[in-house]
Formats: structure tokens, C-alpha cells, sequence
């Protein structure tokens, strides 16, 4: 198979890409193995016009537009390894798919290490979450707790501060400086360094926190702080720059990374990391490279 461009991932960034390069007549295809970084959520917040929408229903309608498009072609299928090659770059997919792009736009995203508490997963997405911008707007009036070892805790407590009123910090067994002990102390937010035993909740919604010593903590959510990581590991065996974060680095204008050929969209560069900012990269990488196939085949200059 030869083709223009392979899409790795099919996540917002991913679909908004193949979405111009369709109505641009690429030969593109799509490959994605089905692991969104925000599938534990119910509900997509800040998105202009989808405002709300479940990540699978959002995902379903974006799909099915696609539908439209007989030079996108989709496989549901993990990409495992891109070559340099001849003319451009040789790939291979975990269901036997081989071919070559001249292109790759990787908008593999990442995933979110969770807090290691007993009960965390079966209230992630819901009443247990990482991104103020996505969540924090729902809990105002409510009682909330700042997960983080250290400071990271205490300086997301803080933060907190701007969004809810209720906030508790809480730092798992771990000292915190002198300096964050004073922000927590200026802001009235008070710090419970006992280590957590575990989060309870029914169907999803946080209703308390019990320490391994001490008094439970009755809350509505609790938002950490803690990391994460590339979702693939192709940026790297490509030889793409990544930043202190370990963010893929791109050019501002086209999303082109150190390896030519080679573009970004999504999480992958660890800018802003929201679903509207997906989109918009992956249509901003569509463009430069059509662009740069206009420019290749003698349509502009
Ligand atoms: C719990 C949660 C809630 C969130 N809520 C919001 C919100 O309310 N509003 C908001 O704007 N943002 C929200 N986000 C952030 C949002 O999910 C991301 O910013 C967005 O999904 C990024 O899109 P993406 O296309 O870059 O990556 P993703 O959506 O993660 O898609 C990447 C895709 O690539 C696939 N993939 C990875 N590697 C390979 C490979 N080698 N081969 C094939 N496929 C591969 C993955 O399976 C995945 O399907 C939330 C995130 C989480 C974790």
C-alpha cells in the first residue's frame, strides 16, 4: 500500500487531521487502537458546540463524517513501528497492515498515571480528576480535595482555590516545604499529610477519604496531581526532539517536528491539553501538509 498519509491515532487530533485531508483528496489512512485518553470520562466540557457530549458519542459522529471521505480510509489497529524509507516512511501495524506513507502525523496522545489509592479507578473520570479546565467548573460550592506528594499537591490545592472554596490538601505521607506550608496557611487551606488508605464512592461519585490514621474526609472530588506519559513510543524511534516534559517538539506554524515528514497534533506535544486544542492542531497539521504536497507537485510556491 502507498499512500499520502498515515494517521497514527484516532482521537480528536487524529480525526480533525484526516477530516482536512479528505476534503483535500489525500490517499490517508487512519489507524487507531481504540484507547482515548479521556474514555473513563462521561462527559467532554469546553468544547464550543459539543459542549457536554460523551467522548463516545463525540467520537461516533466524528467517525461517521469521515464516512463521506473515499480517500480515508480507518483500521482499528495499533501502528508498531515507522521506518525512514526511500520515499518517505515504511509502516507496520499490529493486525499485519504494511505500507508506505510520505507523511506520518503521530496524534498517538498520552495517558494519565493515576494516584496509586485503593478505589481510585472506579471513580476516575467522574468525581476523581486531573484538569481543572475540563472539571473544576462543576464543583464550585462543593467540598473538594488537591491530591500530590510534596508540594505538587499543595501548589494544585492553591490553584484550586480560584475554582472552589472547600479545598483540603492532601499529601499522602509526604512533607511539604516551609513555603508551601505558607500558601496553603494564606489561602485557609488546610493539609492532611496522613498517608490515604483508600477512596469511597457509589457509582462513580467520591463521598469520602479515609486516612490510615485519623478522621475520614467527606468530599464531593478529588483532583490530582501526579503525571503522565507518551501514549507510543513512535516519536521516539522516529527520532523526534522531545521536550523537559517529554512533549514532542514542533514548529509553532505547521506542527512539523525535528524529523521533516514527520507532524504532531494532540496531547502528543503536551501543550494544551484539551480536546478543542486537539482539533485545532490536527487541522493545523492537515494544512502544512497539503501544503507542503501543493508546494512538492508545482501548485503554489
Ligand atoms: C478523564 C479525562 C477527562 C477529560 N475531560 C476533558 C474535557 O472535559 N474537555 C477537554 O477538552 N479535554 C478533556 N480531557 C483531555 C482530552 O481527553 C485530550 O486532550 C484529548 O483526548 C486529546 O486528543 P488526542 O487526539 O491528542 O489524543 P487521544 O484522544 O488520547 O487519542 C489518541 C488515540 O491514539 C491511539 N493510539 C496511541 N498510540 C497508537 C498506536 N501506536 N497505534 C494506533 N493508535 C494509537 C489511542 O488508542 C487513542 O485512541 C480529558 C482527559 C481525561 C483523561
Amino acid at each position: 500500500m502507498k499512500i499520502d498519509v498515515v494517521i497514527v491515532g484516532g482521537g480528536p487530533a487524529g480525526l480533525s487531521a484526516a477530516l482536512i485531508l479528505g476534503r483535500c483528496h489525500r490517499q490517508v489512512l487512519l489507524c487507531d487502537d481504540e484507547q482515548p485518553r479521556n474514555r473513563a470520562s462521561h462527559a467532554i466540557h469546553g468544547l464550543l458546540g459539543r459542549e457536554g457530549r460523551s467522548p463516545s458519542a463525540f467520537l461516533g459522529e466524528a467517525r461517521q463524517e469521515l464516512t463521506r471521505y473515499k480517500s480515508v480510509s480507518i483500521r482499528w489497529t495499533r501502528v508498531n513501528d515507522i521506518t525512514p524509507a526511500d520515499e518517505g516512511f515504511e509502516f507496520t501495524c499490529a493486525d499485519g497492515t504494511t505500507g508506505i506513507a510520505s507523511k506520518v502525523l503521530l496524534a498517538t496522545g498520552i495517558v494519565d498515571e493515576l494516584p496509586e489509592i485503593a478505589g481510585v479507578e472506579a471513580l476516575y473520570g467522574v468525581s476523581v480528576h486531573h484538569c481543572l479546565y475540563c472539571d473544576g467548573f462543576e464543583y464550585a460550592g462543593k467540598p473538594v480535595a488537591a491530591f500530590g506528594k510534596g508540594d505538587e499537591g499543595a501548589d494544585l490545592a492553591v490553584m484550586m482555590k480560584h475554582w472552589m472554596a472547600d479545598v483540603v490538601a492532601c499529601s499522602d505521607g509526604t512533607e511539604i516545604s516551609a513555603d508551601a506550608a505558607r500558601k496553603l496557611k494564606q489561602h485557609g487551606i488546610p493539609l492532611r499529610n496522613e498517608p490515604i488508605a483508600s477512596v469511597e464512592g457509589a457509582e462513580g461519585v467520591l463521598t469520602k477519604i479515609r486516612f490510615k490514621s485519623g478522621p475520614d474526609l467527606d468530599r464531593a472530588a478529588l483532583f490530582f496531581s501526579t503525571g503522565c506519559h507518551q501514549a507510543s513510543d513512535l516519536s521516539e524511534l522516529l527520532g523526534c526532539k522531545r521536550d523537559r516534559k517529554g512533549g514532542v517538539v514542533t514548529d509553532s506554524a505547521t506542527e512539523e517536528t525535528s524529523v521533516p515528514g514527520v507532524y504532531v497534533a494532540g496531547d502528543v506535544s503536551r501543550d494544551v491539553l484539551l480536546v478543542a486544542a486537539a482539533i485545532a492542531e490536527g487541522a493545523k497539521a492537515a494544512v502544512a501538509i497539503n501544503k507542503a504536497f501543493l508546494l512538492r507537485d508545482g501548485f503554489c510556491e
